[in-house]
């Protein structure tokens, strides 16, 4: 029997918290025996003086456990069950494209994703643009989905890591979010308690990362994958791009869209297939469903061109609820703004900068993402045809097009997006869309 007092002394005194110590507090998180005030100060404790890897393991692990850990054994599924997780970006749709990719190769995706977080977009918030598309199936029906479209992307039941929901809470109010162990936990205790074979981490690097610099983002990686592989779970991550928009919208609705042309073919933005691929080839490698990346992406690449991917899409929204015809007819059902005008520079000029977390702000203002957690968003406001570092842009050819509800939203939309944009006359160096792999070095 320990006392929560004593764990947190311990800690805040430097010394290593044995895995049942670490255990038992989080226990105590996760059934309200350990107060408010206990875990602001565990958690203070652990910024400071930080977690051994051991102690990281024993925190996700313990943190995983503290309520259901699915399990896919009774649906008998022919291939490996794996998923991919991102810290966040903007124009970050990803996951719409890479789940159908992976399932149209033999895998199972049972995808439980979020919302928008600060100017980052959300997966969820984008797929309930879909008309019908149930994010929250129950378990039955969430099961089903991913044997019979090979995907289903929903939303975290109260039920999968109780335990990171009260210390997420509390970490938000006592300036303790930014611990990477902290993070670590939070991020792969939800994933892990999907029950996942394999999981491929994209960790955003740049303006609109969730990480302030490339070295915390680095970090962050290494500590990913290195717990990742501890609590037994095949896990690489890959460092990407966000210093610019990811793909060539920013919303919801209009990332959906964006999502279903890649899919089909009709526009793929190549940063966004550069990077989706790279994700996927890893993923693929990782189930075991590839020998090697280049095969994997011959492989990927297939699903796009026989329009499988796009099959396994579209079966998955007509499986959570959505129109069973949505791949054929999006624009039917997606819903639209009123005003929809292109936005131009106020002088000719070459995109030199852009400050991406400055464009996820301006979706968030026009409505399109939460100030408080209990807003309502617009599905319909945001930007497509977005312009591209080291593109040239004149009166011409616009920034962007900005879908807005009326003149004065738009006006205000169109501002923020010039004053995001830094225009010059030299092409700046390209970055790479994918910095770096990090791969479990003991595997
Ligand atoms: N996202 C999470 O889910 N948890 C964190 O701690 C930070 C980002």
């Amino acid at each position: 029997m320990f006392l929560p007092q004593e764990i947190i002394r311990k800690k805040r005194d430097g010394h290593e918290l044995s895995a049942e110590e670490i255990r038992f507090f989080v226990n105590g998180i996760a059934d309200n025996s350990v107060s408010e005030g206990q875990i602001a100060a565990f958690a203070m404790a652990v910024f400071f003086n930080d977690m051994t890897m051991a102690e990281r393991v024993a925190l996700t692990t313990g943190m995983r456990d503290s309520g259901t850990v699915l399990s896919w054994d009774h649906l008998n599924l022919d291939g490996p069950i794996l998923d991919k997780h991102s810290t966040g970006g903007v124009g970050d749709v990803v996951s719409l494209m890479l789940g159908p990719m992976i399932a149209a190769c033999g895998a199972y995706v049972p995808m439980i994703s979020g919302r928008g977080l600060g100017h980052t977009g959300g997966t969820l918030d984008k797929l309930e643009s879909i008309p019908g598309y149930d994010i929250m199936p129950d378990n039955k029906r969430f099961g089903e989905v991913v044997k019979s479209a090979g995907v289903a992307i929903i939303g975290q039941t109260g039920e999968l890591a109780p335990a990171d929901k009260r210390f997420y809470a509390t970490r938000d109010i006592t300036a303790t979010v930014d611990s990477i162990s902290l993070i670590t936990a939070s991020i792969l205790s939800k994933k892990l308690a999907a029950g996942l074979d394999a999981l491929v981490m994209d960790v955003k690097v740049g303006s609109g990362a969730f990480m302030p610099t490339y070295e915390a983002s680095e970090q962050l990686a290494q500590c990913i994958v290195e717990v990742a592989n501890g609590a037994g779970v095949p896990t690489s991550a890959l460092l990407t791009d966000m210093n610019q928009v990811l793909a060539s919208s920013a919303g919801n609705a209009v990332e959906v869209r964006e999502a279903v042309n890649f899919l089909t073919g009709a526009h793929r933005n190549s940063r966004l297939h550069r990077v989706t691929l790279s994700l996927g080839a890893e993923l693929l490698v990782l189930g075991k469903l590839a020998r090697d990346p280049e095969h994997a992406w011959q492989m990927l690449e297939h699903t796009l061109s026989s329009g499988a991917a796009a099959e396994h899409f579209g079966k998955m929204v007509a499986g959570l609820g959505g129109p069973a015809d949505f791949m054929d007819s999006p624009d039917r059902y997606l819903p639209k703004a009123k005003v929809v005008r292109p936005v131009y520079p106020e002088h000719k000029g070459i995109v030199t900068a852009m400050d991406t977390r400055a464009i996820g702000m301006a979706v968030v203002n026009l409505g399109g993402g939460r100030k408080v957690a209990s807003d309502l968003i617009d599905h319909k406001v945001g930007f497509d045809n977005l312009c591209a570092l080291r593109q040239e842009v004149d009166s011409h050819t616009p920034l962007a097009v900005l879908h807005a509800n009326d003149d004065a939203q738009w006006e205000a939309g169109a501002q923020a997006l010039r004053e995001a944009i830094t225009l010059g006359d030299k092409a700046p160096a390209a970055d790479p869309e994918v910095y770096r792999l990090v791969r479990n070095e003991n595997r």
